[in-house]
């Protein structure tokens, strides 16, 4: 996607139609029609980020002074011990040099962190030969989605070079010498997925016969909502465009709950009714809630201490540990992200997700069919028993569904209900299937469109409008899957 909106904006640098409204959406409709392979989502949003972008190259001109384009990716060093900035660079006649970083959202201010892509980048845009020398450095966050801009560096070459040496050489000596793993999003595109020695061995346990068009990988989040709408799982969780915010009284309660949870489990104890006391009262344990959040989930917090597995002699094992593994017939990196794993006094692991609702499922089986994180965890601990903290004999898993009226746990031991864990597998391999072939992402418009944070992306949103009629009358709490981060 960037890639694109990148060749678009070096195109239309060149183009001099650009200078009027028309002669822009000409030259703009001319280049898009060499992409015609792009996902519709995500060519309206290039074509929308290319307009802003030039919008702001016009407002920083006026800012500050005229620059020309001068290269996307510069370089400086020799082969081999090269520094590179993924931006475009320009320049002034007068040795003004000028660095854009791209944010596929909105501009960030300087901070810790983009200081040191600052760093680095002021560094390749001082040392590039051109016909001009630098006289002044400068370094802008360009949001494409909203035109914002942000300086976030400027200084004179002599002041680039100090700082980098100070604090882009060092960072830079520590990555190459860098040899422990750090699981993650990265993951997702490494080649050395294969044969890296911390993700676990899955092989199998997406139950596809053959690997998909490239690696890929995949949460029960990715699953579950590529089976409301392949597109909007493309657009949000592979593109990440901006997204709108559609957070609703539900999904932000369970989030509040959650936090409280992993705070409360951190502590090694079992949650006490002292825990869930009143506000103010000796005991009372909110971790980082504020009193408006524990006011409104202290009930649902009330119901889970009668059900928390942390009696004596258990042990927590992890909270909300990410796990990753590679599941090498389907080439694909899984990753989960159970609420608590723990070890009874026996030895064995449990594993336990908890999720809210409105409406209690009425058994084991109507809270397999509903809760897909379920079979997602069933399958990859009978794939590989360990993946969530060794132990002798199959782990088991269990859901904690809270309502308002109460919390109850539905329970999967994996060495006795081999029945179960065979209908785990049919569930994952089922849904895996369709989403490991997919290289189109097709929408599915419905009533979802009218909640969906990329329908303003989206060509295909259906024109629902979201009364009580369209809403669904039991609202789950759905996978919040992995933390994504920001787009950026
Ligand atoms: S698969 Fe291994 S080597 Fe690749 S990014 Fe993940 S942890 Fe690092
Ligand atoms: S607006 Fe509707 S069809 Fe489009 S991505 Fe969102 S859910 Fe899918
Ligand atoms: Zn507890």
């Amino acid at each position: 996607m960037l890639r694109v909106t990148r060749q678009v904006i070096a195109a239309l640098h060149r183009d001099e139609r650009i200078a009027t409204w028309e002669g822009l959406q000409e030259a703009l409709r001319e280049q898009m029609t060499q992409y015609s392979d792009l996902h519709p989502g995500v060519e309206r949003y290039v074509a929308h980020a290319v307009e802003q972008y030039l919008d702001t190259h016009d407002e920083l001109a006026a800012q500050y002074e005229e620059v020309r384009f001068f290269a996307f990716d510069p370089v400086v060093g020799s082969q081999g011990r090269e520094v590179a900035v993924w931006a475009p660079l320009y320049s002034s006649v007068d040795g003004v040099r000028e660095v854009r970083r791209l944010r596929v959202n909105k501009a960030r201010s300087s901070a810790e962190e983009h200081d040191r892509w600052a760093t680095v980048a002021a560094f390749v845009a001082a040392g590039v030969k051109m016909r001009v020398p630098p006289v002044k450095i400068r370094i802008v966050e360009a949001g494409l989605f909203d035109g914002s801009t942000e300086v976030v560096f400027e200084g004179t070459p002599d002041e680039v070079r100090t700082r980098y040496e100070t604090y882009g050489r060092p960072v830079i000596k520590n990555l190459l010498e860098a040899t422990d793993y750090r699981p993650g999003q990265s993951c997702q595109n490494c080649k050395l997925a294969g044969c890296c020695p911390s993700l676990e061995d899955l092989s199998g346990c997406l139950g596809q016969r053959r690997p998909g068009t490239h690696t890929r990988s995949v949460s029960a989040a990715d699953l579950e909502l590529y089976l409301k709408c392949p597109a909007r799982w493309y657009l949000e969780t592979v593109c990440r465009l901006p997204a709108a915010g559609m957070s609703s009284e539900a999904s932000d309660r369970g989030r509040i709950i959650h936090r409280w949870l992993a705070q409360a489990h951190a502590r090694g104890t079992r949650c006490t009714e002292q825990d869930v006391a009143l506000l103010g009262q000796v005991g009372v344990f909110t971790g980082t809630l504020t009193a408006e959040e524990y006011a409104k989930t202290r009930e649902f917090l009330a119901a889970h201490v009668r059900s928390c597995p942390l009696v004596d002699g258990v042990e927590v094992v992890a909270v909300e540990p990410s796990t990753y593994g590679y599941d090498g017939t389907a080439d694909v990196v899984i990753a989960s992200q159970p609420d608590l794993v723990y070890r009874e006094a026996g030895g064995r692991i449990f594993i336990r997700e908890t999720k809210t609702t409105t409406q209690m499922p009425a058994d084991e089986s109507d809270a397999f069919d509903r809760f897909f994180p379920v079979p997602w965890l069933m399958n990859i601990a009978s794939t590989a028993k360990d993946a969530f903290g060794e132990t002798e004999i199959l782990p088991v898993v269990e859901l904690e569904v809270i309502t308002p009226g109460g919390a109850r746990v539905f329970t999967w031991d994996l060495e006795r209900d081999q029945d179960m864990v065979r209908m785990a597998r049919a569930e994952v391999r089922q849904r895996a299937g369709s989403w490991i072939r997919d290289a189109t992402w097709s929408s599915s418009p419905g009533p979802q469109c009218t909640w969906c944070p990329v329908r303003r992306w989206c060509p295909d949103a259906a024109d629902a409008h979201g009364d009580a009629d369209g809403q669904p009358q039991v609202y789950d709490e759905s996978c919040a899957g992995l933390q994504a981060g920001l787009s950026d």
